[in-house]
């Protein structure tokens, strides 16, 4: 096991439920950070071996500048306006993002670009 694909909060490996305090954990429900989430859920939260947000801004090639960081990072930012928009919806079976139909002169618009 690369140790690369290990949640970087908890350690976990992928497959596997974080630990309850972790700050990666995404709610398996609605896909918001789960330790400031308030569903009601039984599922325990899984880690796939990267961010779920950085997954789709990897497969839509979303990428920015970030201070202090000499090479690109993901664009959460704009995966959280897609999210806004509905271009892109948490499926809480796999606890994955869905990415819909995205709309990119809209996004520049509301990310102000
Ligand atoms: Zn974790
Ligand atoms: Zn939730």
């Amino acid at each position: 096991m690369n140790d690369k694909t290990r949640c970087p909060g908890c350690q976990v490996a992928p497959g596997h439920a974080h630990e309850d305090t972790c700050a990666h954990a995404r709610c398996p429900a609605c896909g918001e950070q789960a330790l400031t989430d308030d569903c009601d859920t039984d599922q325990p939260a899984l880690w796939h071996g990267v961010d779920q947000r950085a997954e789709v801004a990897r497969a839509l090639n979303w990428w920015t500048t970030a201070p202090g960081v000499d090479h690109l990072v993901e664009d959460y930012t704009r995966v959280l306006f897609a999210i806004a928009y509905d271009q892109i919806a948490w499926e809480p079976q796999a606890q994955r993002y869905v990415i819909g139909q995205i709309d990119e002169a809209m996004l520049d618009r509301v990310a102000g670009r």
